[in-house]
């Protein structure tokens, strides 16, 4: 059973259980506590009694003890890709790529220096100068979902950290090794205890975070309705949130499209990560005269995607998370051909023993169908025909998630007409996956995202300080 890290022991937690699973072979690898209340807690306490001397430890020392972190992580990179693909499912490939951009936040994180600056004004009237200053809020929680273990809690403690503040982590119940991997690592870089606590759970911990009066700020990620929950509790119990939600996201394809750089960035898109990402392509729309041409290049390609365990030479698609979450995936499909849809590709063959579903592509999708609107999180790919640019556009809109739309076109005037009138933070021209670098925002809009201030980027250092403007006259 794993243990709970509170003020830098770990500690056994005498709770039930879940199962964490090998999504390719269905092993049960190991077991995570449900945390509750009083183990949350624990971890605020903890967080509590480090925060009076973190907050004022130097912020050259702070940020040597991340660049330790950072060399640690370098160091164990191909571990912890390996972990994620063991027990998330993605190719070793997709765990790299995870484990990258989770490292390029610590890089951005290591900016503190540059990005902590306040600013000042002098003489703004005779003999006054003003000067403003961040400062660190005290004890915050982050609340991570399970497709990313390793890259999106490194979206949120390192940024937090090194900015002052002390943190309690609640990993996802399904994916909980990379946290636990990364908190090792954390604390052999030498950090203080109780500067990172880690607290095991599902639904009830996150709730305790949300409720806990020590707790000044929250950053959710996972899915739109705990999202919008976790916005409305934190928020009614006064404290700062960033609740990143989930998506539904189009790719729209234009007749002077270059296909051949379009179909295998709507592949890796609708595909990659077995189809669970927040930035998954899942409705690939083909304007005009492109839409046969399109469906029939995408159907043959993505027919020719290797499915099986994450590690194995050559495979693209892993298994679904569990067998639950395949189950579901797979009535969705059910669902479209009910409501209409055409099964251009079916991917529901796959032998087990993991959780595994193949591509899938579904054509003939319009907005008002449950494939056409709701978050799959799954290998399946939705395609649908209009007549016009306007069209893909209102319907990219007609959604209401609002987290990423690409467009494929080689016309410039198109493409900025897409990027004017498209309701998503993150816009892609000729690019499946239009995830902003660590220095920018995570930039869900509507019911992508509940908050103001969003993931990595300035935006993460102004949602972890607090600003104090000084009037002096001496
Ligand atoms: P989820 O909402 O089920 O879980 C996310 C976190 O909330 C987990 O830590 C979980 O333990 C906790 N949780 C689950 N149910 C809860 C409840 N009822 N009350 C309080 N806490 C609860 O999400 P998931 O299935 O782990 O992740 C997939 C979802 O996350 C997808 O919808 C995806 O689009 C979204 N996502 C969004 C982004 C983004 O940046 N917008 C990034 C990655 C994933």
């Amino acid at each position: 059973m794993l243990k709970n890290l509170i003020g830098g022991a770990w500690r056994e937690v005498h709770r039930p259980g879940l199962p964490v699973y090998n999504p390719a072979t269905g092993e049960v690898l190991e077991e995570v506590p449900l945390s509750g209340p009083e183990e949350v807690d624990q971890a605020v306490r903890a967080a509590e009694a480090a925060f009076r001397a973190w907050s004022r430890t130097p912020l050259l020392e702070r940020v040597r003890l991340m660049f330790r972190f950072k060399e640690l992580l370098e160091r164990h990179f191909e571990d912890l890709a390996r972990l994620v693909t063991l027990h998330h499912g993605k190719t070793l490939e997709e765990a790299r790529g995870e484990v990258r951009r989770g490292i390029e936040v610590v890089d951005f994180a290591l900016s503190a220096p540059t990005l902590l600056q306040g600013r000042t004004l002098r003489e703004v009237t005779g003999g006054v100068d003003q000067n403003l200053f961040h400062y660190p809020l005290g004890v915050v929680a982050g609340i991570p979902p399970f497709n990313f273990p390793v890259m999106i809690p490194l979206w949120m403690f390192p940024i937090a950290v090194v900015a002052g503040n002390t943190f309690v982590l609640k990993p996802s119940e399904r994916t909980p090794l990379g946290a636990v991997r990364l908190a090792e690592l954390f604390l052999e870089a030498g950090f203080p205890e109780g500067v990172l606590n880690l607290v095991h759970g599902g639904k009830e911990a996150a709730e305790a975070l949300a409720r806990h009066p020590g707790v000044r700020a929250v950053q959710f990620v996972g899915s739109e309705p705990v999202a919008r929950r976790i916005y409305a509790l934190a928020a009614e119990h006064g404290k700062r949130v960033s609740a990143a939600g989930g998506a539904k996201n189009h790719l729209v394809v234009l007749p002077d499209a270059d296909l051949d750089l379009a179909v295998p960035a709507i592949l890796n898109s609708a595909f990659g990560n077995a189809g669970e990402r927040c930035l998954a392509g899942s409705v690939a729309v083909g304007v005009g005269a492109v839409g046969p041409e399109l469906l029939e290049r995408v159907v043959a390609a993505a027919r020719g995607l290797k499915v099986g365990p994450g590690w194995e030479e050559g495979v693209q698609v892993g298994p679904l998370i569990r067998e639950e979450h395949r189950r579901r995936v797979v009535g969705y499909i059910q669902r479209g051909l009910e409501e209409g849809a055409t099964l251009a590709l079916d991917g529901r063959g796959v032998e087990g023993p993991g959780f595994f579903l193949g591509p899938t592509v579904l054509s003939g999708v319009s907005p008002g169908m449950a494939v056409g609107r709701e978050e799959i999180f799954g290998p399946v790919l939705s395609v649908s025909f209009v007549k016009t640019l306007e069209e893909a556009i209102q319907q990219a809109n007609a959604v209401p998630y609002g987290n990423m739309a690409c467009i494929f076109t080689q016309s410039g005037k198109a493409a900025r007409a897409f990027r004017e009138g498209v309701q998503a933070g993150m816009v892609g021209v000729n690019v499946g996956v239009a995830q902003p670098l660590a220095f920018y925002p995570f930039s869900g809009w509507r019911d992508s995202f509940f908050g103001d201030l969003h993931p990595h980027g300035p935006d993460a250092f102004l949602f972890y300080t607090q600003r104090k403007v000084v009037v002096e006259r001496w």
